[in-house]
């Protein structure tokens, strides 16, 4: 017990590699010894996630600065006088703003849903309908990069979620299936209710996604080409929320994809039974 009270001291004071090292010990002891060593390991790898994140935020953050600081300086340093060229350089300016704008929504939006008391706001509503306002609202995009989206299947598909957070999930799967589409590729969007499961289906026949990278694409910041995903205005952060706001309604999300062919992001929330109907048969 004196060994055990070090290592809690130890820990309270920020030495998270503290261990009580009581070995394989026998009865209640023991389990508390070990208990106690475990937690210390999640806070240390907790910690270091932490660190990890901050480190790469600043250096997300850092490249549109210097850009919008490098062209600020350019305009000042006679760039204004430049009637041909500063239109142009206002124009960077506004984009890197943009960019880090993004960024920043991005960011609250995963902090957001990863705090541990984070609500859903769920209501009942029309998913295919939703799904068709996205479309809508992408269709000028898609038509700008010569894609077709298609809506399959009708009637509504009656769900129970947090709607603004399936808005956000079905603007970044569409919005992935265009940037990472060629033009003259037709991108689908299905939703269905069957087996108490509510599933909305993004399928593209785009530039497809390397199986080594599969496992890794919702992670945070993680992306298969760099350079693309900056030309395009990605975050990074887009998939990563995907992945929250599915985990937050005791979803998942899965992806299936082979380069050069295609992919097929496939979201899946538990339907709640419990709640009356709110399309009836008779309308
Ligand atoms: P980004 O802002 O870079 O698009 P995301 O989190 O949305 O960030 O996606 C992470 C990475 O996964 C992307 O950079 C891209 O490499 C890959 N990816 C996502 N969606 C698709 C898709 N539909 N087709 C091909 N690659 C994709």
């Amino acid at each position: 017990l004196r060994e055990l009270t070090r290592v809690a001291r130890e820990i309270g004071d920020g030495k998270l590699e503290s261990r009580a090292r009581l070995g394989d010990g026998p009865g209640e002891i023991g389990d508390l010894a070990r208990s106690i060593d475990e937690m210390a390991e999640r806070i240390q790898r907790q910690l270091s996630t932490q660190k990890e994140l901050l480190a790469t935020v600043s250096h997300e953050l850092r490249t549109p600065l210097t850009s919008l600081r490098g062209y600020a300086e350019t305009l000042l340093d006679g760039g204004l006088e430049d009637e041909a060229r500063r239109e142009g350089f206002v124009r960077v300016i506004r984009d890197q703003a943009e960019r880090l704008q993004a960024l920043v929504d991005d960011l609250l939006s995963l902090a957001e849903l990863e705090r541990p008391e984070a609500a859903l706001r769920r209501e009942r509503f029309d998913l295919r309908e939703l799904i068709a306002r996205q479309v809508g609202l992408f269709a000028a995009a898609a038509e700008r990069g010569g894609l077709k989206l298609v809506l399959e299947g009708e009637g509504p598909v009656e769900a129970n979620a947090d709607r603004a957070r399936l808005e956000q999930v079905i603007a970044n799967l569409l919005d992935n299936a265009i940037k990472y589409s060629e033009p003259g590729a037709p991108v689908a969007l299905t939703a269905r209710a069957a087996d108490g499961w509510l599933t909305i289906e993004v399928r593209d026949r785009g530039v497809g996604i390397p199986s080594r990278d599969l496992d890794r694409i919702f992670e945070r910041f993680y992306r298969v080409d760099r350079a693309r995903s900056r030309s395009t205005g990605g975050t990074g952060l887009g998939l990563a929320i995907v992945r929250n706001v599915a985990h937050a309604h005791d979803g998942d999300v899965t992806v299936e994809s082979r380069e050069g062919e295609g992919s097929t992001f496939r979201l899946r929330v538990p339907m709640l039974a419990s709640v009356a109907p709110l399309f009836r048969e008779d309308g």
